[in-house]
C-alpha cells in the first residue's frame, strides 16, 4: 500500500469537473476532481472511491479512467453498439430496470421534437410528449438508482419548420433529465414533385410518409437552426451532456454517404437493398443470384444513388444513421464492394 502511495502522484494542477465537447474528453480524473455525484464520469465505484478520499479517509491518490474515455475509444476503434429508439410508451419503472440490470442495450434513444403542443402535433398524437418525457425520465433515474452506466441515453430533436424555436428547451430537457447526447437532424422533405423527378427506380422507394410536406427547411431556416445550435453547443460545454447535429447544420454541407455501395440490407425476403431507408429499393435477390453477381450487374444503378444521395436530392439522408456512424466508417478499412 505504501508503494502505491510513493508511486501515484496527485495532480498538482487538478481542473474543476468539466466537460469540453470540442476537444478530447479528459481520459482520467484525479479522486479530487470527483465526488458522489460524479457517476457519469467514474462509474458507481469511482464516484464512491472519490467521496471517501475527498473526506480525508485514508485512501492512496488515485485517479479514474473516465466513462468520456470508454466512449472516446468506442467511437475511435468503430466498434458498433447496439441500440433501440423508443417513444417511451411502454417504458415503465419494471420494464426500465430490467432492460438497465440485463445490459442488453449501449444506447437508448428517445426522439422529443419540442414543446408538447409541437411533439404532439408532430409525432401524430395527443399525449404522445407526456409518454416520451416520462419514459426518459424514468430510466434516467432508474440508471442513477443503479449506479449503471449503461445505456447511454439520446435524445433526438428531429427540426421541422415548427419547432425551431424550441431547440433550446429539448436541450433543457435533455439536460434535466441527465442524457449522454442532444442530437440534432433535419426532418425528411419529400414531394411528389421531387419523386417524380428522380429516376423510375428510386420513385418506388419511398413511403408515402415521406411524401407530404411540401416545403423543405429553407436556407435561412437552416441557418437559424445553426445559430440556435451554436448557441446550445456553448452552453452544453458546461454539463455532462454532449451536443452532436447532423452536418448541414453544423457546417451547411450535406453529408457524404458511406453507407451505399460499400454496405448493403438483406431484407427478410432475401432482397438486397442499397440503402437501408429505401426500404423497397432492391438490386437483386439472392434467391435468383449471388451477391457478386448482383453487384455487378447494378453498379450504375448504385454509383447514381450515391450521386444523389451527396447532391441533396434524395431526403431521407436527413434522418438516416449513416452519418453518425461516419467517423466509425471513416477509420475502416474495408474495401468498398467494387
Ligand atoms: S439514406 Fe442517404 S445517406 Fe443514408 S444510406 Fe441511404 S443514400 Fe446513404
Amino acid at each position: 500500500m505504501q508503494e502505491v502511495k510513493e508511486g501515484i502522484k496527485e495532480n498538482p494542477n487538478p481542473k474543476k469537473e468539466e466537460n469540453n465537447n470540442s476537444q478530447k474528453p479528459d481520459f482520467v480524473k484525479w479522486f479530487s476532481e470527483l465526488n458522489k455525484n460524479s457517476v457519469d464520469t467514474a462509474g458507481g465505484k469511482g464516484a464512491n472511491l472519490a467521496e471517501i478520499y475527498n473526506l480525508k479517509i485514508p485512501v492512496p491518490p488515485g485517479f479514474v479512467v473516465t466513462a468520456q474515455a470508454y466512449d472516446y475509444f468506442i467511437e475511435k476503434a468503430g466498434i458498433k453498439e447496439t441500440g433501440i429508439v423508443t417513444n417511451g410508451t411502454l417504458l415503465d419503472e419494471k420494464t426500465a430496470e430490467k432492460l438497465i440490470i440485463s445490459e442488453i442495450l449501449d444506447t437508448v434513444i428517445f426522439s422529443i421534437d419540442g414543446r408538447e403542443e409541437n411533439h404532439d402535433f408532430l409525432r401524430g398524437g395527443k399525449g404522445v410528449f407526456e409518454k416520451a418525457v416520462n419514459g426518459l425520465n424514468i430510466l434516467s433515474q432508474i440508471k442513477r438508482k443503479l449506479k449503471r452506466r449503461r445505456p447511454r441515453i439520446y435524445v433526438y430533436m428531429t427540426l421541422y419548420r415548427e419547432n425551431i424555436k424550441d431547440m433550446e428547451y429539448v436541450f433543457n430537457i435533455a439536460l434535466k433529465s441527465n442524457a449522454n447526447m442532444l442530437r440534432y437532424q433535419t426532418s425528411s422533405h419529400i414531394t411528389k414533385r421531387i419523386i417524380t423527378r428522380l429516376p423510375d427506380r428510386f420513385q418506388a422507394g419511398f413511403f408515402h410518409s415521406y411524401a407530404g410536406r411540401e416545403k423543405p427547411l429553407s436556407r435561412v431556416e437552416i441557418e437559424e437552426i445553426r445559430e440556435n445550435y451554436l448557441k446550445i453547443l456553448e452552453r452544453s460545454k458546461k454539463h455532462a451532456i454532449k451536443t452532436e447535429a447532423e452536418e448541414i447544420i453544423k457546417s451547411g454541407v450535406n453529408k457524404k454517404c458511406l453507407f451505399v455501395g460499400k454496405d448493403f440490407v438483406i431484407d427478410s425476403s432475401g432482397e438486397i437493398l442499397p440503402c437501408p431507408m429505401l426500404p423497397n429499393v432492391s438490386i437483386g435477390s439472392l434467391i435468383e443470384k449471388s451477391v457478386e453477381e448482383i453487384f455487378s450487374g447494378q453498379k450504375n444503378f448504385i454509383l447514381e444513388l450515391k450521386k444523389i444521395s451527396e447532391s441533396g436530392k434524395l431526403s431521407v439522408c436527413g434522418q438516416c444513421c449513416v452519418e453518425k456512424q461516419s467517423k466509425h466508417v471513416a477509420e475502416d478499412k474495408g474495401q468498398p464492394l467494387f
